[in-house]
């Protein structure tokens, strides 16, 4: 048995990293001592604007980008909701068309729900059973009236990588903008915007071992886009408001050290993942992996234990210290299946069973080890009590 005050097995990077001991170190300065505004004149806050400037550059370089290209926003969800508002309202052609897919993360599904209210068409195209849009249903979507385009690199759920370079190239033939949210890409496979076809990009730093509620948007020149957030004339008054400086810097580290270690980490995290796989196919039986078995994120796995309910799993897990989510909402309160899950055709009795581990720079081959002892033990008690899972809505206090 671990003791109490152990750390946990923390196994959620797709939710939120650990902010990196150099990334911290280099914030801790534009905290207190060179707390200048970036926009005030006096030579003082020359540290805090020369400091955000090279941070811009750190996330552009990491991306394929020129500086000027990249404006930084609080964190993944503003990124996305302004690429998608701020594109569809500068290119509506006659009442606008935004094609999107099924599996998108809430900021980007929820964001164009908001536009369909306010009068946009959106279609919402499938995936196959790996979660893979296909490209050519993408063309087939195009209508005169399109304005927007918004695939994103890698899903948060289920892992699998898109074929956006593919997605990006139909989009500029059809000279539509083309917005990728590639908040779980980075760090994790290669991301450059010019191979990737891409005009618009989200990322955020706390994904990537960076500190939370920060991220940008990638915008390329010549891209027309409306303000999100009005007010003063920071990011070259496209995004109001003074500049998260410390969070910046942050970014700007995290980044770097990220995108100069890719191979590293899919080697490094990518043998753990097969090895917590390889175990657990090995000592339960009925689970299924879900996502693409090779087009997928090195750290994820997102796993059906049939017979079982993924709440109950993870709250069995979470009484020895190992933290991991589920793949339906039903820890959300709503009671709903997880959209992903759903839009790759699983039956609702595997969505309900599904688990998502995500590894990352927290976990060690010890990490691995203590799980696959703790899960399989868990899976047969639980299966023991518990057969069939009720459905979610059957359920009192969730
Ligand atoms: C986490 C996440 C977001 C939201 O980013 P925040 O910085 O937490 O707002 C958006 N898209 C994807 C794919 C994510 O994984």
């Amino acid at each position: 048995m671990r003791a109490e005050n152990e750390r946990p097995v923390y196994m959620d990077h797709a939710a939120t990293t650990p902010v990196r001991p150099e990334v911290f170190a280099a914030m801790v300065p534009y905290f207190s001592r060179f707390f200048g505004n970036p926009s005030s004149l006096y030579t003082f806050a020359r540290e805090s604007r020369e400091a955000v400037e090279e941070a811009r550059g750190r996330v552009a370089a990491a991306i394929g980008a020129e500086p000027a290209e990249i404006y930084f926003t609080a964190g993944g969800t503003e990124s996305d909701n302004w690429a998608i508002k701020g594109a569809s309202a500068a290119h509506r052609r006659g009442g606008g068309h935004i094609i999107t897919s099924s599996v998108e993360h809430h900021a980007v599904l929820h964001t164009c729900q908001h536009l369909e209210r306010q009068g946009f068409s959106v279609t919402y195209l499938p995936v196959d059973g790996y979660g893979r849009v296909d490209p050519g249903a993408v063309a087939d979507a195009i209508t005169d009236r399109t304005c927007l385009i918004s695939v994103m690199s890698a899903n948060n759920e289920i892992g699998t990588v898109q074929p956006v370079a593919e997605l990006g190239k139909i989009a500029r033939e059809h000279a539509i903008p083309f917005h990728t949210d590639a908040v779980q890409a980075i760090g994790s496979v290669p991301v450059d915007v010019d191979v990737m076809n891409v005009d618009l990009l989200s990322l955020s730093a706390h994904k990537f071992y960076g500190p939370k509620g920060i991220g940008a948007l990638y915008i390329r020149n010549g891209t027309e886009i409306e303000n999100l957030i009005h007010g003063g004339a920071q990011e070259r008054k496209m995004r109001a408001g003074t500049e998260n400086l410390p969070g910046i810097i942050g970014l700007g580290k995290a980044i770097e050290l990220a995108a100069a270690d890719i191979e590293g980490y899919t080697r490094r995290i990518g043998g753990m993942r097969d090895r917590l796989l390889a175990g657990i196919l090995d000592a339960v039986p009925d689970v299924a992996l879900n996502g693409h078995p090779e087009m997928r994120l090195a750290n994820n796995l997102n796993i059906s234990f049939r017979y079982v309910e993924g709440e109950a799993i993870l709250l069995l897990l979470d009484a020895h210290g190992i933290c991991v989510s589920t793949g339906s909402a039903c820890s959300s309160g709503s009671g709903e299946m997880s959209h992903v899950l759903t839009a790759i055709g699983l039956a609702p009795e595997m969505a309900r069973g599904a688990v998502r581990l995500t590894l990352g720079d927290a976990n060690t081959d010890d990490d691995i080890d203590y799980v696959l002892d703790v899960l399989p033990r868990v899976i047969e008690r639980l299966r023991s009590i518990s057969p069939l899972a009720p459905p979610c809505g059957d359920r009192e206090g969730t």
